[in-house]
């Protein structure tokens, strides 16, 4: 077998690596591809990224003799396509024909969920024996070598449908009545087509990419099913990748005083501060555990999410599962554990008139001016909780690609959420 990594050759200008990724499995047909494309989504959080830091690897089946041909196969097409004038593009192209040994695995992992150089990418290929091809400052590699080296213990598939050239300019068209038809004939097999609380369509970009659409689910042949549904301008062709998109895979189990900026976590702790808002509807909580504290953030794009995060009260036990940025935890899913008991200090009422107590002065306890009756202290309101325990996420348009959706969590003991 032979593998073909290749990342960072679109622009925010245009391009997209799974085009590269989709024009050259059929370059490379000749050879056979064995398996699925894999679409490998990598640290969320790395600066370089143009959109959603993908990268890309090809199996094909065939031995080290191809291995000429096909470089020069992908070579051409990286010449071909990749964006050079944005300084931002470093296409990185590496192939390889051996096995995927436990330190090439370790260190793709490591590239979905922490911070790598390109120098270890470099020296772990060679050190295999790999083809290694840097464009400019080359940083490509680093997501190239790890869409060969990482292990898809949990996957999910993507169909990416691609627009004629001569449309890229042009609004997409889709038909959005076929839209939410093919979402509710295939849902929860598919999924983050729709958002259907906030009435928008989300499995189609705004940016000007190749892309028309990208339908996620749990099968191949859901996803085609879901295609033929749809009415839309032409397609100029499509493809399924086998993908960690929607695994969780980007997240760590840590403690708070451990959780590092640029990387993703799963921490649990108990509410420290009740959620306050700021200009533009961002909301702001806190945690702790044995003595440390962050800050976790549900931003306005996370829309109906927001209510349950202002519905916690200091006290509450929490898991929070998102990436952390100036210390500060961009919520993508959240598990109410245990609600603690919404306990108020109030005035105490009057048992005649039935009117909140005035103060009697430091120290004197509460009276009722009016009808002279008296209270030693502050009385104790209990309300309700409305909040429901169990685990919530954001809604589909504030979803990122790696966040596991709840419908693909099976917890017979956690209740679940969905938000679609
Ligand atoms: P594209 O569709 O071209 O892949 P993108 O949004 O996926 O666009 P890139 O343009 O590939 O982003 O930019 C991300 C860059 O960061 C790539 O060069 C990739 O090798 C590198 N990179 C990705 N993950 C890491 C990581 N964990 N540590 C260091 N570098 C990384």
């Amino acid at each position: 077998m032979i593998y073909l990594g290749i990342d960072d050759t679109d622009s925010k200008l245009g391009m997209c690596t799974t085009y590269l990724a989709a024009v050259l499995a059929e370059r490379l047909s000749g050879f056979g591809l064995t398996d699925y494309p894999r679409l490998i989504r990598l640290n969320p959080n790395i600066k370089y990224k143009t959109r959603g830091n993908a990268a890309l690897c090809l199996t094909l089946d065939a031995g080290p003799e191809a291995m000429d041909e096909a470089e020069r196969i992908a070579l051409e097409a990286v010449g071909e396509f990749a964006r050079f004038e944005d300084e931002n593009t470093n296409p990185g192209v590496v192939l390889y024909s051996g096995e995927i040994t436990a330190d090439l695995k370790e260190y793709a992992l490591r590239v979905v969920r922490d911070v790598v150089e390109i120098e270890e990418a470099e020296t772990l290929a060679r050190r295999h024996g790999m083809r290694v091809h840097r464009f400019k400052n080359g940083r490509g590699i680093v997501g190239a070598l790890a869409a060969i080296g990482l292990e898809l213990y949990d996957f999910t598939y993507e169909l990416l449908a691609y627009r004629m050239p001569g449309n890229y300019e042009k609004p997409r068209q889709l038909d959005r009545d076929s839209v939410y038809a093919m979402d509710a004939a295939t849902y929860p097999d598919t999924w983050d087509n729709v958002d259907l609380a906030n009435r928008v369509i989300v499995f189609s970009p705004h940016t000007p990419d190749p892309v028309l659409y990208g339908i996620r689910g749990n099968s191949p042949e859901v996803l085609r099913r879901a295609q033929a549904m749809l009415k839309t301008e032409p397609v100029e062709r499509s493809i399924i990748f086998r993908t960690n998109q929607g695994t969780d895979m980007h997240l760590l189990c840590g403690s708070i005083a451990e959780a590092r900026d640029d990387r993703s976590y799963v921490l649990k702790g108990t509410v420290t501060e009740a959620a306050h808002a700021i200009e533009g509807g961002h909301l702001f909580f806190a945690i702790g555990d044995g003595g440390a504290t962050i800050k976790c953030a549900a931003f306005e794009p996370t829309k109906g999410f927001r209510n349950v995060v202002k519905s916690l009260i200091p006290g509450d036990e929490v898991r929070v599962f998102g990436s952390v940025k100036d210390r500060t935890v961009n919520l993508e899913k959240l598990e109410v554990i245990r609600l603690a008991e919404d306990v108020r200090k109030v005035t105490p009422i009057c048992p005649s008139c039935g009117r909140h107590m005035e103060s009697a002065g430091a120290g004197q306890g509460y009276r009722c001016r009016r009808c002279k009756t008296k209270a030693p202290a502050m009385a104790v309101e209990r309300h309700e909780r409305t909040v429901e325990k169990g685990l919530y996420e954001v809604p589909p348009s504030a979803r990122r690609h790696l966040a596991r959706q709840i419908i693909r969590i099976r917890q017979p003991w956690c209740a679940v959420h969905p938000s679609r």
